[in-house]
């Protein structure tokens, strides 16, 4: 079959033909429909050697969607033939995070050489993907799959950020999102369908800006000097009860931290670069909270799949044939992608 595989730390991936996986004990196989396409792929492709735990080569993908085709003897709860979507965070399967479905905060992390599916592990850039068990799959029924691949990490990643804030995010309050990409346009969305705070959405194009507003944003502006200032005259000057930060580097950690109100909270999502140094006193507001959310759990992609089965989600995105990936990694890289790109093998 074909895949895309990365074999050298800092050099393209290729397509190249590698033997179709036989699933073995709990393990299933999954006909791939479509695969979607992240920034983090790119920082994965341009890592500098040792800098990710990561044993080359592997096969990229890490936002799934397929059917399940054939079933290790020992593989239970999903039927040959049942359409499903990825859950992409691979812990050990064994700690007690593991067990109750949040892989994404493995207690054993730290000992593992992989991430994920397509971090690490063989992922669903590919025609097939072997997954471990079928405790990695949620059903999507009808969903059409460049609906579906996304969720498995732009929309779960956004769904477990905004989770993470929802307590602050009552009536009257404002949310800000920075950067209106693959995750930001589906942050936009959820918080539109699972609270009731103000979408203010930055971004540095116009056409994420259109985005933000097909998705429901209430006010959207460049990324400009003086955006702190517009975005606080927009809260009554108050400021921001919460910033999601889907970008991470310096200038946009400082656009949140100077947006934000006393007690507000920063969800820090994007891999940017960029760093907060925390002091008192300091340039922070008082009662900063901030969090580090990475991916999400199991049961929180089974919420997303129902919100997007709901209507309440809709992706947007463009396809292409995975044989081209190169020329869609390279639009990814200067920016000229609307939504996610989805590979279909
Ligand atoms: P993307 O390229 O689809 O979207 C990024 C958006 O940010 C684009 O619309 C871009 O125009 C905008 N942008 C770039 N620079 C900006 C700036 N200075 N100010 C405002 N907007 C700016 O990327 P994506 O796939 O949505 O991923 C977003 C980030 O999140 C990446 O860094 C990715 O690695 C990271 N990520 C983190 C997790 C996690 O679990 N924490 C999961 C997935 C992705
Ligand atoms: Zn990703
Ligand atoms: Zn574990």
């Amino acid at each position: 079959m074909r895949a895309l595989r990365l074999t050298a730390w800092g050099e393209p991936p290729a397509l190249a033909e590698v033997e179709r996986p036989m699933p073995r004990g709990s393990e299933v196989l999954v006909q791939v429909e479509a695969a979607g396409l992240c920034r983090s792929d790119l920082h994965v492709i341009d890592g500098a050697p040792g800098s990710l735990p990561y044993r080359l080569p592997f096969t990229l993908g890490h936002e799934v969607a397929g059917r399940a085709t054939a079933l290790g003897p020992d593989a239970d709860g999903v039927a040959v033939g049942e359409r499903v979507v990825l859950y992409g965070p691979w812990g050990c399967g064994a700690c007690d995070r593991c067990a109750t479905g949040r892989d994404n905060y493995c207690d054993r992390r730290d000992t593992l050489t992989w991430h994920g599916a397509g971090l690490g592990r063989d992922g669903g850039m590919a025609e097939y993907l072997l997954v471990p068990s079928a405790r990695h799959l949620v059903p999507i029924g009808d969903l059409p799959a460049d609906q579906a691949a996304p969720l498995s990490d732009a929309g779960l990643t956004s769904y477990h950020a905004v989770a993470g804030l929802r307590h602050v995010l009552g009536e009257g309050t404002s949310t800000v999102v920075i950067g209106v990409g693959g995750l930001g346009h589906l942050a936009v969305q959820i918080l539109r369908a699972t609270t009731t705070s103000r979408v203010l959405a930055v971004d540095v194009r116009e056409d994420a800006l259109a985005l933000a507003d097909r998705s429901g944003a209430d006010f959207g502006t460049l990324m400009r000097p003086d955006t702190a200032r517009v975005l606080r005259a927009r809260t009554g000057d108050a400021g921001a009860d919460a910033v999601l930060d889907f970008v991470g580097t310096a200038k946009t950690l400082e656009l949140a931290t100077g947006v934000l109100r006393p007690g507000g909270e920063l969800a820090f999502v994007g891999s940017g670069g960029g760093c907060l140094t925390v002091s008192k006193p300091g340039v922070l507001p008082p009662g900063f909270r901030l969090s580090l959310p990475f991916w999400g759990t199991r049961p929180e992609l089974a919420e997303v799949v129902a919100l997007a089965r709901s209507g309440a989600l809709h992706v947007e995105s463009e396809r292409f044939p995975l044989s081209a990936a190169p020329e869609a990694i390279g639009r990814l890289r200067r920016g000229q992608v609307r939504g996610r790109t989805v590979l279909v093998p």
